[in-house]
């Protein structure tokens, strides 16, 4: 697709020919559609390509008229109120009836759009911007918070990007306020930072551990909610995702890592300890997600135990917020045209 083609529609936001994204329309159903995958015009040759045209032509008709809407990824994993973590499928592919190898398709295009997105945003720092965005992701252990890092985090420029993972606090972490670490990791404009865990462990394992009062932790949330919001004034568009996978799925996945060589590293005996706590955790994201899913930074509840959609969700979610921030190419601080008439008389 042609860099920026569908920037700022509010839809479209996944190509109605990419390969699953599912229009409006069909939302509510959940069906499986037929796959709307064309192959690429110019492979085709006679009574294919006239066909392919004319599935094109009607699919942008209908676009236009309004028919096929696609609902923003934002919208359908946007955590409401009313909303209830037990409530969702952990297996299910919300805003995708597309299999693993359709979303394993789309994700290239999804990749190189992010890529310019980002360029976008680093270079419009240059030229004075103010703004970043702060990727928060949160899961349970194998809940895939690693993938993310590496497939969708992975596939923008390093130089744009700064990943801080956040493990228990070290003795001077500790004698300072729990945002004090925070703070020290939120991005510089330009920057995609994204948190490989949060100040939401410290409304999460510190609740279910008693690791510390609870007068303590439960006045944290108002505090994690005025400090989201200076942070959102500041220019940083946060995208908080919660990665919800079942203890059935974390099970396997332990399982796996105890089974394979090659995954005994990623294993840690006292994971099968924090799975007697599966419903405290679940107890504590519930009451994480009622009281800091704010207008200023909503959070995001993704379907996980499916690797490929979790990745996909994702990539949708940062695209979508990318989009909506439309970084723009700074202004040359130089005169174009003299520069060009000077570079030409060089030898
Ligand atoms: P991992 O993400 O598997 O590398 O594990 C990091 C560990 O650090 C997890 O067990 C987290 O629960 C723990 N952790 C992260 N932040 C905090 C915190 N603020 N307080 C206590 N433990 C934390
Ligand atoms: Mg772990």
């Amino acid at each position: 697709m042609a860099k920026g083609a569908k920037k700022k529609t509010g839809k479209d936001v996944t190509s109605a020919d990419g390969g699953g994204t599912i229009p409006a329309s069909e939302v509510a159903e959940h069906g499986a559609l037929p796959d709307p995958k064309v192959n690429s015009d110019d492979e085709l040759t006679g009574k294919a390509a006239k066909k392919a045209d004319k599935k094109r032509k009607k699919a942008e008709k209908a676009r236009k008229d309004g028919a096929v809407k696609q609902v923003p990824w934002s919208q359908v994993l946007r955590v409401g109120s009313g909303f209830s973590l037990l409530g969702l499928d952990t297996g299910s592919t919300p805003n995708f009836a597309g299999d693993k190898d359709a979303g394993e398709e789309l994700m290239g295009e999804l990749q190189s759009r992010l890529g310019d997105l980002q360029e976008r945003l680093y270079a419009e720092s240059k030229g004075g911007g103010g703004r970043s965005v702060l990727l928060i992701i949160q899961g349970m252990d194998t809940s895939g918070k690693g993938g993310i890092m590496r497939h969708v985090v992975g596939a923008v420029d390093p130089q744009g990007v700064d990943i801080t993972s956040f493990k228990a606090p070290s003795p001077e972490e500790k004698r300072h306020p729990f945002l004090w670490r925070i703070r020290r990791a939120l991005p510089t404009p330009g920057d995609i930072g994204v948190f490989d865990r949060s100040h939401y462990e410290d409304i999460l394992i510190v609740r279910v551990h008693d690791l510390l009062p609870r007068t303590t932790w439960s006045r944290r949330y108002a505090q994690i909610n005025a400090f989201e919001r200076e942070v959102v004034k500041g220019g940083t568009t946060v995208v908080k995702v919660m990665l919800h996978i079942s203890s059935d799925e974390q099970k396997a996945r332990l399982t796996e890592r105890l089974e394979r060589e090659d995954k005994h590293w990623k294993y840690r005996p006292a994971d099968v300890d924090e799975r007697a706590h599966w419903a405290e955790y679940m107890q504590a994201y519930q009451a994480a997600l009622d009281k800091t899913s704010t207008d200023h930074a909503p959070w995001f509840v993704v379907p996980a135990d499916q690797k490929w959609y979790a990745r996909l969700a994702v990539t949708n979610l940062l695209l979508e917020h990318l989009e909506a921030m439309d970084p723009q190419w700074p202004a040359a601080d130089f005169d174009v045209e003299a520069e060009k008439a000077r570079l030409a008389l060089t030898p």
